[in-house]
């Protein structure tokens, strides 16, 4: 019988009929999978809680057809690993945080093996569950190392283009990150991030806590606008090349 286990992280969790929820999980073997959760609804359900989002879980995952991936598979067995989901829903500022992280995790990822990935989101829902530090830099540093994996990696010292030392004062998203002040001419449309803005992006990225905590609020949310249009930029483009229409991204 096509019965597979897994460890997932559970990304969405939406409504399906009366009692049951169709499930975007994120397979540590697999990557993204589909699957459906029949009576989650009802109170007798053993499963419950169990497939809430930011939750990881053990699963029993039946499949019609193994080669057919792109099928909707179904729920037969789930048992909690890590159940961050009740921490951080207690927290609004984490609650929205988390809900951005699982997002972009559902739009990079594929139905492939993506094993750093899924260690970085779990790592970056655990943070948040303990609230070791500020949810919006937990959000971003996680954004940014994402991308990163995803291969947009981008750089916030030497210059993207040409490999100047910085420390530069211009980014530019097509350029993957900071430009020096010849390639912000040559390529154009360039954003304003100022040195302390610069050293919170480049510290985000590489993990470097001390410097990043210690960012004025002013400095952290101009950064944080940065992330998103990095994130915007390189996800919408990616969706465009693969002739996704803008209207199908969000249900
Ligand atoms: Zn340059």
């Amino acid at each position: 019988m096509p019965v597979y286990g897994d460890e997932v992280v559970v990304l969405r969790s939406q409504q399906l009929g009366e009692a049951d929820r169709l499930l975007t999980l994120f397979g540590k073997e697999r990557g993204l999978v589909r699957a459906v959760a029949r009576g989650v609804r009802r109170t007798s359900s053993k499963f419950g809680a169990r497939l809430e989002p930011f939750t990881v879980v053990d699963v029993q995952l039946f499949t019609r057809n193994p080669l057919e991936r792109s099928g909707l598979e179904t729920v037969t067995q789930a048992v909690t690993i890590d159940a961050y989901a009740a921490r951080i829903v207690e927290d609004y500022a984490a609650y929205t945080a988390a809900s951005v992280m699982v997002e972009t995790c559902a739009r990079i990822i594929d139905a492939e093996p993506a094993p750093q990935q899924w260690a970085l989101l779990v790592g970056a829902l655990r943070s948040l569950a303990r609230a070791e530090r500020e949810p919006q830099l937990a959000l971003d540093s996680y954004l940014l190392r994402a991308l990163s994996l995803a291969g947009w990696e981008p750089s916030f010292a030497n210059c993207a283009r040409c490999d100047r030392p910085g420390p530069h004062s211009r980014i530019s998203f097509g350029a993957g990150g900071a430009v020096c002040d010849d390639c912000a001419i040559a390529v154009g449309a360039t954003t304003v991030a100022d040195i302390d803005v610069m050293r919170h992006l480049w510290a985000l990225l590489a993990g470097s806590w001390r410097v990043a905590d210690a960012a004025e609020p002013s400095v952290r949310d101009r950064a944080s606008q940065i992330v998103a249009g990095y994130v915007e930029f390189h996800l919408d483009r990616s969706l465009r090349s693969l002739g996704v229409r803008a209207a199908d991204r969000r249900p």
